[in-house]
C-alpha cells in the first residue's frame, strides 16, 4: 500500500487527485490537503468584483465530491514540506507522512515587493483569490458613488496577464451600463512589452484584437511599465525603453486600481535546496519530477518555466487551465506507473487556451504548444465569447461538484479548433 498526498486543491490539485484515485490501486490512499474546505473557480473572480456574481456561485465545497472518488480532504495548512523525511509539517503541529508527493499549491501572491500594492496593507484591488475579490467590489461601489481615475493592469514580473485585460474590459462594460464611464478615465499599465503579449509574445493576432478593444472601449494603455510606487490617490510608473532605460515618468491620479502581482512560490515549500528555484517555484523535469526528490512531483502556477525572451520589464510564462490540467493528468499516470513497477514516462502537452471574457465580448485563443513557434496560432474575438464563458464556468464548476473534471480543458479546445474548422 502506498499513500499519495496532494498539496492544494485548486485546479492542478483537484483534477490531479480525481485521476491519481482512478491510477493507483484501490488499496492506496490518496489525500488531499488544502487550506480551505473549498475548491473556487478563479477565473470568475472578475465577475465577483463587478457584482455580476455572488462567492457562493463560483464555490465548490469539497467534502462531498472527494469522499465520493474515496479521497481523503484534510482542510488545513501546510507549514513545510520536509522532502528527507517524506513529510509535510501542518500548521497545527501534526504531520502528514508520504510515499508520493503532488505539490499544486498555486502562488504566494508578491504584494510587497512593491510599495503601496495589494489589498491588505497597499492600495490596489486584486481578482487572485475569492477574498479579494470580495473587499474589492466594496471598492468599485465607492468608485461608481464618487467617479474617478481608474488603472487596472499587471506589474513587473506578473505572470498572469489574460484576467488582467478581463478586469479592464468587464469594469469598463459595468460603467457604460450604469451610464458613469465618461466620469471614469481609465489607463492598462502593464509589463509586457506590447499590449496582447500576454506572457506569451503574443498569440496569432492578439496585439491587434487587444489594442482594437482598448481603443474601441477610451482606454488608455502603459507598456513596459515598472509601478514603483502606489499612494491612496496616485500611481507612480516608470515606462521603459528597449535597453531598459527609463523613458518617461508617470504620476497617475487614481480612485481605484486593480493590478495583477508578480507570484513567487508558497512559504511551505521556499527555499528547500534541489526541490525549489530562487522564486521559491517547484522543480520539475518533462514528467513532472522534481529530480533530486523523484517522489515529489509539481503541477500547475507553482512549477518553475523560464519566460519566452527577454523584455525590457521582467514578465512570466502564464500556466493557465489547459496545461494545468494535462500536468495533472500526466502525474497521475506516472505515479499510477510507478505503482504497478513501471517508469513515470508520462508528458504533459503544455497548450494554451484562454476563454477571455469583456463583459459583453471577448478574445479566444489556442496556442498549440503555448511556447513559440507553434504549430496552431488561433486568436479570434467575438460576442459569443462572453457566452462561452458563462457557459464553462457553470460546466466546470458541475465537473467539479460530480467528482469528474480530468479532461475538461482539452474537451473545450476541440470543440473549438472542430466548430472553428483550425487543423490541429
Ligand atoms: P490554485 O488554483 O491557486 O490552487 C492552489 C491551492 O493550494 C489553493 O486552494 C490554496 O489554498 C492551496 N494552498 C496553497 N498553499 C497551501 C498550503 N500551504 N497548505 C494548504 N493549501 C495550500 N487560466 C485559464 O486557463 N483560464 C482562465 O480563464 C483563467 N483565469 C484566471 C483568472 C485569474 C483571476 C487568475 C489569477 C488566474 C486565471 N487563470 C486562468 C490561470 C490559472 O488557471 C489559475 O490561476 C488556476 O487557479 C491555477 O491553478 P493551481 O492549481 O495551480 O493553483
Amino acid at each position: 500500500m502506498a499513500r499519495v498526498v496532494v498539496l492544494g486543491a485548486g485546479l492542478g490539485g483537484v483534477i490531479a487527485a480525481y485521476n491519481i484515485r482512478k491510477e493507483v490501486p484501490k488499496q492506496d490512499e490518496v489525500i488531499v490537503i488544502n487550506e480551505n474546505s473549498f475548491y473556487q473557480f478563479v477565473p470568475s473572480n472578475p465577475w465577483v468584483l463587478v457584482g455580476w456574481r455572488e462567492r457562493e456561485d463560483i464555490l465548490v465545497d469539497l467534502a462531498k465530491p472527494m469522499k465520493k472518488r474515496h479521497v481523503q480532504l484534510i482542510v488545513g495548512a501546510a507549514k513545510k514540506v520536509d522532502p528527507d523525511a517524506k513529510s509535510v509539517l501542518m500548521s497545527d503541529g501534526t504531520s502528514v507522512p508520504y510515499d508520493y508527493l503532488v505539490i499544486a499549491t498555486g502562488p504566494e501572491l508578491a504584494f510587497d515587493d512593491i510599495e503601496g500594492l495589494g489589498p491588505e496593507s497597499g492600495f490596489t484591488q486584486s481578482v487572485c483569490h475569492i477574498d479579494h475579490a470580495q473587499s474589492g467590489r466594496a471598492a468599485f461601489e465607492a468608485l461608481c458613488e464618487d467617479p474617478g481615475p481608474a488603472i487596472v493592469g499587471a506589474v513587473q514580473g506578473a505572470s498572469c496577464f489574460g484576467p488582467a485585460y478581463e478586469t479592464a474590459m468587464i469594469i469598463e462594460t459595468e460603467l457604460r451600463k450604469r451610464k458613469i464611464r465618461d466620469r471614469v478615465p481609465m489607463t492598462f499599465v502593464t509589463s509586457e512589452p506590447y499590449i496582447g503579449h500576454l506572457g506569451l509574445d503574443g498569440v496569432g493576432d492578439t496585439k491587434g484584437l487587444l489594442e482594437s478593444e482598448m481603443r474601441d472601449r477610451h482606454i488608455k494603455w502603459i507598456t513596459n511599465a515598472r509601478v514603483k510606487k502606489v499612494e491612496a490617490t496616485r500611481m507612480l510608473v516608470e515606462e521603459l525603453n528597449e535597453d531598459g532605460t527609463v523613458k518617461t515618468e508617470h504620476d497617475l491620479p487614481m480612485k481605484f486600481s486593480m493590478m495583477l502581482p508578480a507570484f513567487r512560490g508558497v512559504a511551505a515549500v521556499r527555499d528547500i535546496e534541489g526541490l525549489v528555484n530562487p522564486k521559491g517555484f517547484i522543480i520539475t523535469d518533462q514528467h513532472q519530477r522534481n529530480p533530486k526528490y523523484p517522489e515529489i512531483f509539481g503541477i500547475g502556477v507553482c512549477i518553475a518555466i523560464p519566460p519566452v525572451g527577454k523584455t525590457p520589464v521582467p514578465v512570466g510564462v502564464p500556466k493557465t487551465g489547459f496545461m494545468i490540467e494535462s500536468m495533472g493528468n500526466a502525474v497521475a499516470e506516472n505515479i499510477g506507473a510507478l505503482r504497478k513497477g513501471r517508469e513515470a514516462t508520462h508528458e504533459a502537452t503544455w497548450n494554451a487556451i484562454c476563454i477571455a471574457d469583456f463583459g459583453d465580448g471577448g478574445v479566444a485563443f489556442i496556442a498549440q504548444p503555448q511556447i513559440p513557434p507553434r504549430n496552431v496560432n488561433w486568436s479570434v474575438s467575438g460576442g459569443w465569447v462572453h457566452t462561452a464563458k458563462v457557459a464553462f464556468e457553470k460546466y466546470f464548476l458541475r465537473k467539479v461538484r460530480t467528482g469528474h473534471a480530468e479532461t475538461f480543458y482539452e474537451n473545450v479546445a476541440l470543440g473549438l479548433l472542430k466548430t472553428h474548422k483550425i487543423k490541429h
